[in-house]
């Protein structure tokens, strides 16, 4: 018989199924199947025709001083705090379109708050804030849609606020800017307009709290990864919108984003 060491099984068994992979990528997903499809959540990249593939959606709370205020609490003393939406929450708004928004189910008093958004090519776990900004792919203008009745009813009972905040179509967003074209963006006016009047009027830079802060402060509670994308807080003057509202959304150095309730 063939003196064939363990290793060199090991080594040919390897190399026949990395053949067989790049022959037949069907022969990769060794395994039990899926008994039905889920489909991925993604998002369009500006001047890409490949798509950035959504792992999970990051949300900061009370992120501007004004707007911490208006929602009861001290701008200067708390920590950022975090919560997260359904990844397939994403809705997905093309530029120059003007996407119909369906009115959820339950609420009564259903907000706008406009933000950046930051989607992450990469992660780890206790990144440093100066290396936090090297995990950043690019940038979007999304909407944090709110039902504010039931957040604040939970709220008030001191139960989980997530049924206000995690919903079908809550996260509103429009194509992602890859850094490699927009640069980062730390600056400059980002608003809201309902039916041509303006509700929400900032600045970027009235963030507590800087992008690479919040992937840093993020990172100290879970790993980041690849896919990750960082709804970065809302400025002042949220409010309720209806049936038949346009919105506006707008923000330095991106295309203008814009959806109809229906
Ligand atoms: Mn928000």
């Amino acid at each position: 018989m063939k003196n064939t060491s363990r290793r060199d099984l090991l080594a040919t068994a390897a190399g026949t199924a990395v053949a067989a992979a790049i022959t037949s990528p069907a022969t990769a997903q060794a395994g039990p199947k899926p008994i039905f499809p889920v489909p991925a959540t993604t998002i369009p990249i500006v001047g890409e025709t490949d798509v950035f593939q959504v792992r999970r959606i990051y949300c900061i709370g009370r992120n501007y001083a004004a707007h911490a205020i208006e929602r009861g609490s001290d701008p200067n003393r708390e920590p950022p705090f975090f919560f997260q939406k359904p990844t397939d929450a994403i809705q997905n708004v093309a530029i120059g379109e003007v996407a119909d928004h369906p009115y959820p189910l339950l609420t009564k008093n259903y907000h706008h708050e406009v933000e950046l958004v930051a989607a992450l090519k990469s992660g780890g776990t206790n990144i440093p804030p100066e290396r936090a900004l090297d995990h950043v792919y690019g940038y979007a203008l999304g909407l944090d849609m709110t039902r504010r009745d039931l957040q604040n009813g939970m709220a008030a009972e001191k139960k989980p606020w997530e049924i206000g905040k995690s919903f079908d179509h809550a996260a509103v967003i429009g194509p992602i800017h890859p850094v490699a074209k927009v640069g980062h963006l730390a600056k400059g006016a980002i608003s809201l307009a309902v039916n041509g009047t303006v509700r929400q009027n900032s600045d970027l830079d009235k963030m507590i709290w800087s992008v690479a802060e919040q992937i840093a402060k993020l990172s100290e509670a879970f790993e980041l990864k690849a896919g990750d994308i960082i709804y970065s807080g809302t400025p002042e003057n949220v409010g309720p919108v209806v049936k038949g509202d346009v919105l506006l959304c707008k923000l330095d150095g991106l295309p203008d984003m814009s959806i109809r309730v229906v």
